[in-house]
């Protein structure tokens, strides 16, 4: 299995001394690969090829650039199951959610390699006689890419496919925790007849890469996921040097169950997009603000679900839920637990590591109850397995509620009421909106990201991560016989 770094072409073995270890959350003692780490050193080899990459892959056609991600998606689908088998295994998640992961990315593939025939711009009147006035997008040039590790697959391909099929080269980081299915994309890519430069994989550590990567003036754009703490800085530094940045950054994502909900539905939603990949998508739903009429109802079916859920590998086949990614991860969802319960919330189920899976980063599915909007767990981030439930007695402060935290990045509600759900949109605060149906999902087409603190910078996927990857440029051909412009501008 591949876990190193893709210059140029050809696999490389980075100078450093430093190796990473890649290993299986669900069982500590299998130790996937290690990996020397790459260096600042190797992001300038890496900016060196892209750079000269670029040269001839700006100059070919959209078209032909979108047949190369066409291919990968053919490439791709032949080896879901590899890809899946990968990605839960360094990852973590169960099978199916692998697979659905792989899937997605495919489709992404699919929507982009389209967007090779659709680069277009606008043609528009000049104020000018004898003026023909258009505008025309051009690529960026070498760009970089750093990526979290929830997502290895779909999040890699996301920002890779419309920086490729709009002209641009790529150095790209993968988490140092989930490099091995991400280095499958650089063998796909490589298979799909994309020529040498134009996509280079650096695997190594954020202060050391990620860093090296922000700074170096010829990366045109960083397009960046992970967490606040990481991107709010990344996002200045890169922003000073006159990079043009997005940086889709935490969640805090909460469903609103009205009384006239479907309870028996709305408590399926949100069990899939509290405990669906380990609580461990930016999407998941952390919290839910509840009308006092309907909470109990809704908490006794939460956690008869939660308690029937069987945690293991994700590679069994009869596990519903897997382990946290890391120890780190899974330290901070044990400390929030006991966060939760110093604060005051009642929790209802879960709170522990099971022994049976002390060998793995397990936490139980968990549920609090009583919980209040000033309450940490009701506001930060988790990334975890850990669901908080307050109560709010209308519409209006469900919103207020809702609203109440620093993140944007989705919310959903649950209710048969046109007027309630066309306020709902109206009103919340984050960038996906989803009604009678889980936070979580995005679609090819459709963009993806966030408001407030979760997200800077364009939105990803559909047009819109397309448009990031290319520069707009207004052409006037004055063919007048005159050289000067008319008096109206
Ligand atoms: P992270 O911020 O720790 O790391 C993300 C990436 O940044 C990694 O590749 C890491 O090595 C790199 N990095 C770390 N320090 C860096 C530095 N100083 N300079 C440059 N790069 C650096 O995040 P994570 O733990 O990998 O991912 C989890 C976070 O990602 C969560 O907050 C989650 O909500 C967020 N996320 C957001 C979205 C979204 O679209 N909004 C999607 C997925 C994940």
């Amino acid at each position: 299995m591949r876990t190193g770094s893709y210059v140029n072409g050809q696999w490389y073995h980075p100078t450093s001394s430093e190796v990473g270890r890649n290993i299986n959350p669900a069982d500590t003692k299998d130790v996937i690969a290690e990996f020397p780490l790459a260096t600042a050193a190797d992001v300038r080899l890496a900016v060196d090829a892209a750079m000269d990459a670029f040269k001839s892959w700006k100059k070919t056609p959209g078209p032909e650039r979108g047949r190369v991600l066409w291919r990968a998606a053919d490439i791709a689908r032949r080896r879901v199951e590899e890809i899946a088998q990968t990605l839960t295994r360094e990852e973590g998640k169960i099978l199916k959610e692998a697979r659905g992961e792989v899937m997605k990315g495919i489709s992404l593939l699919e929507y982009y390699a389209g967007e090779g025939y659709r680069m277009h711009g606008k043609t528009l009147p000049s104020e000018s006689r004898d003026t023909f006035a258009y505008t025309l997008r051009q690529p960026l040039g070498a760009v970089g890419l750093i990526a979290p590790w929830n997502f290895p697959w779909a999040i890699p391909v996301w920002k890779s496919a419309p920086a490729i099929v709009a002209g641009n080269t790529v150095v790209f980081k993968p988490s140092e925790l989930t490099p091995a299915t991400s280095a499958l994309l650089a063998e796909i890519y490589e298979e799909a007849g994309l020529p040498p430069g134009v996509f280079n994989m650096l695997v190594g550590t954020g202060p050391e890469v990620g860093e090296a990567m922000v700074a170096a003036p010829q990366l045109g754009a960083i397009s960046f996921t992970g967490s606040n703490r990481v991107g709010g800085e990344l996002y200045v530094k890169a922003a000073q040097r006159g990079a043009k940045v997005t940086c889709e950054m935490g969640g805090k994502n909460a469903v609103i169950v009205m009384p006239d909900a479907d309870l028996d539905k709305a408590a399926t939603a949100i069990h899939g997009g509290a405990f669906g990949s380990t609580g461990q998508r930016c999407t998941a739903t952390s919290r839910v603000i509840a009308h006092p009429d309907i909470k109990n109802a809704l908490v006794d079916r939460l956690v008869a679900m939660a308690g029937s859920m069987k945690l293991g590998p994700g590679l069994d086949q009869t596990s519903d839920m897997g382990p946290s990614v890391g120890e780190r991860q899974w330290t901070t969802v044990m400390d929030y637990i006991k966060t939760g319960q110093a604060e005051g919330a009642r929790m209802l189920t879960g709170g522990r590591r099971p022994d049976a899976l002390s060998h793995g980063f397990f936490v139980e599915p968990t549920i609090f109850d009583s919980v209040t909007p000033d309450m940490r767990i009701f506001k930060e981030e988790i990334f975890g397995p850990v669901l908080s439930v307050a109560n709010a007695g209308s519409l209006e402060e469900a919103l207020r509620f809702a609203n109440s935290v620093e993140y944007g990045l989705t919310t959903s509600i649950f209710t048969e009421n046109i007027s309630s759900v066309m306020r709902f949109i109206d009103e919340v605060e984050t960038g996906m909106v989803h009604v009678n149906e889980p936070t979580v999902g995005g679609e090819a087409q459709l963009p993806f990201g966030g408001t407030k603190s979760t997200g800077v910078g364009e939105r990803e996927m559909a047009e819109e991560g397309l448009n990031f990857f290319t520069e707009i440029k207004t052409v006037f051909i004055n063919y007048s016989g005159n050289a000067e412009r008319s008096m109206t501008r």
